[in-house]
């Protein structure tokens, strides 16, 4: 028997059983439904929930929020203002005599762009002091950091530094805490010098640079959303350097 004979056979076959299978479960009153056509026309659009789904929240009015601003607010000493020093010098009293500190705060001005400048001076008044501290080893900090506030200018800074270089390299503490000093507040975690913990990275990554470089270029007090916390009058902050 050839191959023809064989499928012919089995296509007679399979339609008997078909209209049989039809006929026992009296679909179409035995009769075989026509074939649907290819072309099915699109399906009803499916029916609504019978609940809502759920809301989204509405989104923040962002208007003009660029990326740079972006990271003024995610890094800065406030969430809803510019905080930094108001225009001009701001002395820093050091007695620690580490010897790179000037190479340290140059690094910072540079950034910062002109709008503020930091620079030593021999005045214990200065706003800005800086101390070796031998008792942050027993706390495991390499650096602490406290910045005073009015309204929503920095006006003061103190900095603690653990001397020990082999366990807290040194110029990576004075830039971390000079960092935290002119206004990033938070933590990076890309590697460089502003991320929580002290591997002894002393580079300035871009999120650092351009949050800053944005920060002076914004007034002091800029808000994008005003209904934001005020600083208080000399409210301090701390952060620490592990
Ligand atoms: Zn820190």
């Amino acid at each position: 028997m050839n191959k023809g004979r064989v499928f012919q056979r089995l296509v007679i076959f399979l339609t008997l059983a078909l209209f049989a299978v039809l006929t026992l479960t009296g679909c179409s009153g035995g009769v075989i439904a026509p074939p649907l056509p290819t072309d099915l026309p699109p399906p009803e659009s499916s029916p609504l929930p019978t609940h809502p789904p759920a809301a989204t929240p509405a989104p923040l009015p962002q208007t003009g929020v660029t990326y740079e601003d972006q990271l003024v607010i995610q890094y800065g000493w406030s969430k809803n203002e510019v905080v930094r020093w108001k225009d001009g010098y701001v002395d820093v009293y050091d007695t620690t005599g580490y010897p790179f500190l000037s190479q340290v705060l140059e690094q910072w001005n540079e950034i910062i762009g002109g709008t503020v400048i930091f620079r030593l001076s021999s005045n214990p008044a200065s706003p800005v002091r800086v101390a070796y501290d031998n008792t942050l080893s027993f706390y495991g900090y390499c650096g602490i950091t406290k910045v005073a506030f009015k309204g929503t200018a920095i006006a003061e800074a103190e900095i603690l530094i653990n001397p020990f270089d082999l366990v807290c390299p040194l110029q990576s503490t004075f830039l971390h805490e000079f960092g935290h000093v002119v206004g990033f507040a938070g933590h990076t975690t890309d590697g460089g010098v502003m991320d929580a913990y002290n591997t002894g990275s002393t580079e300035i990554t871009p999120t650092v640079e351009v949050m800053l470089k944005r920060l002076y270029e914004l007034p002091v007090g800029y808000s994008w959303n005003p209904v934001g916390r005020e600083l208080g009058e000399v409210l301090w902050e701390t952060t620490k350097y592990f």
